[in-house]
């Protein structure tokens, strides 16, 4: 039988070592899954929600667990998976509060003697295939609204956050999910794989733009509905009239937290001339303020960089953008092992020939360039293939609503950044994405519509 070996990041130890799936365990569970759908869609709305409010009290009461699981085997600093699971409860409860008004049918039209209405459908089984840095979210966003309008789930955490995964899983059994409506499939890429070749009626998918792409090619021949949530390489620009020291630890928190490993860290920085030296002495003070190392110390915010080969992305990005002219003020190495490791790095004098200011670093590593104006600001926002997130600090409110207007990004921010909201609508224009999750689109997007057209005979 295959298994799956769960390693600390932060000290190389073994954490777990996991049974895992292979091609026909995955078929029997879709298999499964495909079986128990139509009972718990035929389950009433009110008790779907009762379970989904117990799993929320499970994940109160274990806590402490939950939060030590995920440091143990992301690197994530224990503050900040204590943040994650406070930070899901109220997406647990906007969804519990939104759903029902959601699917309820639309009455649309009345009139010669016809009626008609929208209905929602559940998709059926879809699958859900996940990225490790914000498990809990990422996991949550689609497996909570997906059970809770009637879909069976089959959900294949990140090989990087298996234990995490497994908690989820465990938690809705215990809520009263039937077993076989809510499956999680162990294993890496060729599971996922084995997952895409099943009969499923949606894929979810989080993680990064070149197996989204993958993934999209599997599924294109069956037309199968697809949501991606992919990387980005997201923008802020600081303007001549913003308050440089406040932009400057704002803007240091969102590049570094997480250990710069979220999907909305900010990736680039571009600032007024004005204010342009002020502002990086803040961000470097700011960034050498953090404290770096064992991420179950409750003081520590920087913690390991999960996955290994990504410390030689950030060497890459680092190399080029020194070969090109920029300035490295402080950081720019890994740091002694055991485990993964890489100092909080600031680079200025930097330009969009570099690596760093054009694909994503997803470490703790930001570049951060004068602009002459607003004009300026908007294009090099805009030069990127990506679309996540975008922000302007600024005094001005009626100015920053016209810059982000013109700014090609799902969501966009002033005085605010590395945000998210389970009011909004979460998603990625180009390619950092397609589809949505969160808000009552985000609801939505886990049933199909029917129009119904009724003729009083
Ligand atoms: P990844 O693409 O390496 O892996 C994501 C998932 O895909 C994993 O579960 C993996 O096992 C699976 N997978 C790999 N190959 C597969 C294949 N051929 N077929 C099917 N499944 C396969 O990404 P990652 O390292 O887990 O996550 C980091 C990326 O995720 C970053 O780019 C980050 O920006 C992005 N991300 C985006 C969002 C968002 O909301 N837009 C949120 C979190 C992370």
């Amino acid at each position: 039988m295959p298994t799956l070996k769960i390693h600390n990041p932060a000290t190389s130890e073994l954490v777990d070592e996991l049974p895992a799936d292979d091609a026909s365990s995955v078929a029997r569970k879709a298999a499964a899954a495909r079986a128990a759908q139509p009972a718990w869609a035929a389950t009433p709305i009110a008790e779907r929600l009762a379970t989904v409010r117990r799993f929320r009290e499970r994940v109160v009461v274990e806590l402490d667990t939950l939060a030590t699981t995920l440091t143990r085997e992301v690197g994530k600093p224990i503050a900040q998976s204590r943040n994650e699971l406070n930070g899901l409860l109220p997406r647990i409860d906007f969804f519990v509060e939104q759903t029902e008004g959601a699917i309820r049918d639309e009455h649309v039209f009345d009139g010669g003697g016809m009626h008609e209405q929208i209905g929602h459908v559940p998709l059926g089984v879809v699958a859900n295939i996940s990225a490790w840095n914000y498990p809990y979210f990422v996991g949550c966003n689609v497996i909570v609204p997906a059970l809770l309008t009637g879909n069976a789930v089959l959900y294949k955490p990140s090989e990087y956050a298996t234990g995490t995964g497994l908690h989820i899983t465990r938690l809705l059994h215990q809520a009263g999910v039937p077993a076989a409506v809510m499956q999680a499939l162990v294993g890496g890429g060729e599971v996922g794989a084995a997952l895409l070749a099943q009969r499923i009626d949606g894929l979810f998918f989080t993680g990064s733009h070149a197996t989204g792409v993958r993934i999209a090619q599997a599924l294109a021949p069956r037309l199968v509905k697809l949501q991606l949530e992919l990387g980005g390489k997201d923008p802020t620009y600081v303007r001549a009239d913003a308050d440089a020291l406040a932009a400057a630890e704002s803007l240091a928190d969102g590049a570094m937290y997480n250990t710069g490993q979220s999907c909305c860290s900010v990736e680039r920085i571009y600032v007024h001339e004005s204010l342009y030296s002020a502002f990086v002495d803040h961000f470097v003070a700011a960034v050498r303020g953090f404290k770096v190392g064992d991420p179950m110390d409750p003081a520590t915010y920087i913690g390991a960089i999960t996955r290994a080969p990504q410390l030689d992305v950030l060497d890459t990005q680092v190399a080029d953008a020194k070969a090109k002219g920029a300035e490295l003020l402080c950081g720019g190495h890994r740091l002694p092992g055991p485990g993964q490791w890489y100092a909080p790095t600031v680079l200025t004098n930097v330009n969009h020939t570099m690596e760093l200011m054009r694909e994503e670093s997803f470490g703790p590593l930001i570049g951060i360039q004068k602009v002459r104006g607003d004009d300026e600001a908007v294009a090099l926002m805009n030069d990127t293939r990506y679309g996540l997130t975008a922000g302007v600090y600024t005094r001005d409110e009626a100015r920053a609503r016209e810059l982000l207007a013109r700014v090609n990004a799902g969501s966009v921010y002033w005085n605010c950044c590395d945000r998210v909201s389970p009011r909004l609508p979460w998603s990625g224009y180009g390619d950092s994405g397609i589809g949505l999750t969160l808000s009552t689109q985000g609801i939505q997007t886990f049933t199909r519509p029917k129009a119904w057209h009724l003729r009083q005979p």
